[in-house]
């Protein structure tokens, strides 16, 4: 047996339960010991029974001196046992578990853990973990910190932890990093991890084997960042662009705007990437509405001074046809052609020459054969995180070595950012143009609710044609049906008894692309007041009048996220409104209130990151199979110090050749994982 061994070929485990592992994202034996508890009961306390004490936890071993089972008339009926040492005797009872008694028979050896509690006049546990003695076998499910797993319907953690102590009992595990890397680091070795991990002696030992596990996960991402960085530049085959510094500043100035600092830095890191005969591989970084649109417009038009066609993807439609009419407006009177490629736009069936355009946006359907340009230099893509690596592959072969730009509003860290995009060159865009108001954020707790329906009420009817969103959380990871149900809800006591007299929209996930657009495309119209909707609300969506964003059970969100729903208000020169709606009982609103504060979407992203984790930040909700399983409590010190790590150890062995095990690791892609969003 081996890490990499199918999970339903692992003994005690068939193909009805390795189908359900699936379901855990459980299909090697590697995955199995990789899949973590969440937390551990502690029944390490361990007594004699005439020591036992009201309220203790604790595990006590003895034998069964008596077992029976009792029908009641009502819908319960009662197992109960007796078992004795050599101290005392004492009960325990379980409710509706007739099949249990079948397996304790007088005079079993016997383990219970278990909360001690008083009977009359004597005690007794309830409804305890029960374990039978064996010889030569260690406790597993009493006796100790007992791990509980992530579960799912049919996998319990007691029967994931007698499969998981099997796997660690085989010693599959063999040590990968080299003794360097586990000494400057200070790392426990693996096998040792895995053990404490899953069967801790205490918690400090938890904590540093989650920590090497981590450390791994974190550590591979960044060495393949390495390789495929060495990769990249190996293709030193681009002519360099030559920059047109006069025309370019003629450009510049005929925008109707100043460009802010950020922008500008933005813009010289490209030019000197043009400059190098290595293709540029950049990640822009800038919060919403801080201008990015314009960077790539300069680059598409250096570009096409060069001589070169530049293509423009972005994820919907929408924000397709939105770079389209913008890129329009300013390259018209530059004569540049810009054209666009959607899934639904009639040209798209026509193939696209390079005689045609200069310029082509679109979505997705860039991919298709019928797009024929023989001269690309220029590969942007928006929304960088929502496109799969292979289709970033595909039209990175569109082109000649064209040069690759990406574009993100999520704020990424810097550490996290490096390790985990360690291949791409990083600018950020910290500041926004000038002029914009700061959107109002209130966090409204359930007893003011009632006065924040009364007020939207009024902002809505005062003439001015203002617009809000109403967002409900995912109840779910991912939109399931269960959600879709709550907004459909929400959307119905909206309009029926909050606001009968105004409009209302529904949007969610499980709508159809076209679906989707069409509703957007009313709300910008206004043909209603109000959009209620789940978190999906497109990143990047630009519609004006909507001033009011108003954020159900926002206590489930990350701060980031709130950031960038709270970015589709405040994108005109009217005043704009956050309400943050929480939910009864939450206690502390003090990690919300920070929105109340800032506006700064990197420093809320990073406020996350230290209070919540870098999981966050990747919601599995927005990215598929999420980045980072382990790492996603990791501070960003961990982040930099696996960088530190892998950067060093790449520079003395770039093949991985003196790391056979470890080389194997990266490839695959065992641990850490990249998300195939
Ligand atoms: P995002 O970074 O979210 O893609 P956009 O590129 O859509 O942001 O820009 C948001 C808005 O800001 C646009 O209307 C754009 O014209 C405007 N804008 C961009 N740069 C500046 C600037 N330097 N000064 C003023 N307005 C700007
Ligand atoms: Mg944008």
């Amino acid at each position: 047996m081996e890490w990499t061994t199918p999970v339903r070929f692992v003994p005690l485990i068939g193909p009805k339960l390795a189908s359900l592992l699936e379901r855990l994202e459980i299909y090697t034996a590697g995955d199995l010991l990789l899949h973590l508890p969440f937390r551990y009961e502690d029944f390490s306390l361990n007594s004699t029974i005439s020591r036992l004490q009201e309220g203790e936890k604790v595990t006590v071993k003895g034998t069964v001196i008596e077992a029976k089972n009792e029908y009641r008339r009502s819908r319960f009926n009662l197992q109960k046992i007796k078992i004795a040492d050599d101290t005392g005797e004492i009960n325990a009872t379980w409710f509706n578990q007739p099949f249990l008694i079948k397996t304790l028979s007088v005079g079993t050896q016997v383990a219970l853990a278990g909360k001690i509690t008083r009977f009359g006049t004597s005690l007794q546990i309830e409804n305890p973990e029960c374990e039978i003695l064996q010889p030569d076998k260690p406790l597993l499910h009493t006796g100790g910190l007992i791990p509980v797993y992530p579960e799912t319907a049919g996998i319990s953690s007691k029967r994931l932890r007698s499969r998981i102590r099997f796997l660690l009992d085989t010693n599959l595990v063999n040590e990968y990093l080299p003794d360097s890397v586990l000494n400057e680091n200070n790392l426990t070795i693996l096998s040792e991890a895995l053990k404490n991990v899953h069967f801790p002696a205490n918690l400090d030992q938890v904590t540093i084997s989650r920590s090497r596990l981590a450390f791994d996960e974190l550590f591979i991402l960044a060495l393949r960042s390495c390789i495929q960085r060495k990769e990249w530049e190996r293709q030193k085959t681009r002519t360099p662009f030559t920059i047109d510094e006069f025309k370019l500043q003629q450009f510049i100035s005929s925008l109707p705007f100043v460009l802010t600092n950020a922008q500008k830095k933005t813009i010289e890191e490209i030019m000197t990437d043009f400059k190098k005969s290595t293709p540029m591989n950049r990640l822009v970084e800038g919060d919403v509405g801080s201008g990015k649109t314009i960077v790539a417009a300069i680059a598409i038009f250096v570009a096409h001074l060069n001589g070169q066609e530049s293509i423009y993807m972005a994820p919907t439609e929408i924000l397709a046809e939105q770079h389209f009419k913008t890129l329009h407006k300013y390259f018209a009177p530059s004569h540049i052609k810009v054209g666009i490629q959607t899934g639904s736009n009639k040209s798209s069936k026509l193939t696209v020459r390079s005689s045609q355009i200069d310029v082509l946006v679109g979505t997705h359907a860039l991919l298709e054969k019928n797009v024929q340009l023989d001269n690309v230099g220029l590969v942007i893509i928006d929304e960088q995180h929502r496109f799969g690596v292979a289709q970033r592959t595909l039209l990175r072969e569109k082109g000649k070595v064209p040069h690759f730009l990406t574009m993100t509003a999520t704020p990424i860290p810097r550490t996290m950012a490096l390790t985990v995009y360690g291949d791409l060159d990083l600018s950020v865009i910290d500041e926004m143009p000038k002029g914009r108001i700061p959107i109002k954020t209130w966090v409204v707790p359930p007893a003011k609710r009632k006065g924040a329906y009364e007020w939207i009420q009024k902002q809505m009817t005062d003439g001015k044609g203002q617009q809000a969103f109403i967002i409900c959380p995912f109840i779910e990871p991912s939109e399931s049906l269960m959600t879709v149900k709550a907004v459909t809800e929400e959307y119905k006591v909206l309009s029926e008894n909050i606001f009968p007299n105004l409009k209302l929209g529904l949007l969610h996930g499980r709508m159809s692309s076209k679906e989707k657009d069409r509703i957007l495309e009313e709300f910008r119209e206004g043909k209603f007041n109000i959009l209620v909707s789940t978190p999906v609300v497109e990143v990047g969506i630009d519609i004006p009048k909507a001033t009011i964003m108003v954020i159900e059970a926002s206590e489930r969100f990350g701060l980031a996220q709130l950031h960038q729903l709270r970015g589709r208000v405040g994108r005109s020169n009217i005043q704009s409104y956050c309400l943050l709606f929480t939910s009864e009982g939450i206690g502390n609103t003090q990690r919300l209130k920070s929105m109340e504060k800032t506006q700064s979407g990197m420093e809320l992203a990073e406020m996350d990151m230290k209070i919540r984790g870098s999981g966050q930040l990747y919601g599995t909700a927005q990215h598929g199979r999420s980045l980072l399983r382990i790492a996603q409590d990791a501070d960003g010190t961990l982040f930099t110090q696996a960088k530190i790590a892998a950067d060093k150890y790449f520079t003395h062995d770039q093949t991985l050749i003196h790391a056979p095990a470890l080389k194997e690791r990266v490839l695959s892609g065992t641990i850490g994982q990249v998300a195939p969003d």
